[in-house]
């Protein structure tokens, strides 16, 4: 049974705000066996492909849930809402595969484990974790970025990687 939530991205999909993915292929394959589920929070929380980018402004993940801040895309529209909606899709996700581990793209604003963009749509990051991120560590579950996932398969070799 599939045990590892991951971001669809990495897995291949063309979900990407600007149409292209992330892809990694020892993630790919874990999907391709069956131990990995892909979800995209961001088409989950009903925004299209390709869509404008978005960053969260006047905080973290955690500001967004907490309504302290919010997620605004390059043309100035608040897409907080969309971003919630994606963010409670994928929990609903991971509880039903009953995930062990989650492995979500870094610096995305919903997807993003220890950094993410300021909210300044300049390149400039810093650290906190995307909307996703957030609402499944609130729920106890174990995020990790795609980096960490690769330097724990480099030290653990390819096989059966629950790290
Ligand atoms: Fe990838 Fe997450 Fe962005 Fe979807 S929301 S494209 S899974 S980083």
């Amino acid at each position: 049974m599939a045990r590892i939530l991951v971001s669809a991205c990495l897995a291949g999909e063309k979900c990407k705000y600007s149409g292209s993915h992330n892809l990694i292929p020892a993630i790919a394959e874990l999907v391709r066996r069956g131990k990995a589920v892909p979800a995209c929070p961001e088409t989950l929380g009903g925004l299209t492909i390709p869509r404008s980018p978005a960053e969260i402004q006047g905080g973290n993940g955690y500001d967004v849930l907490a309504g302290r801040a919010r997620v605004v895309d390059e043309e100035g529209r608040d897409v907080t809402a969309a971003f919630l909606r994606g963010a409670a899709a994928t929990l609903t996700k991971a509880r039903e595969i009953e995930a062990e581990l989650v492995v979500l793209k870094e610096k995305s604003p919903s997807c993003g484990s220890k950094l993410i963009y300021d909210g300044t749509f300049t390149g400039t990051t810093r650290p906190g974790p995307g909307v996703t991120t957030a609402l499944l560590r609130e729920h106890g579950f174990r995020v990790i970025s795609e980096e960490e996932f690769a330097s724990k398969v480099k030290k653990c070799g390819s096989g059966d990687i629950i790290p």
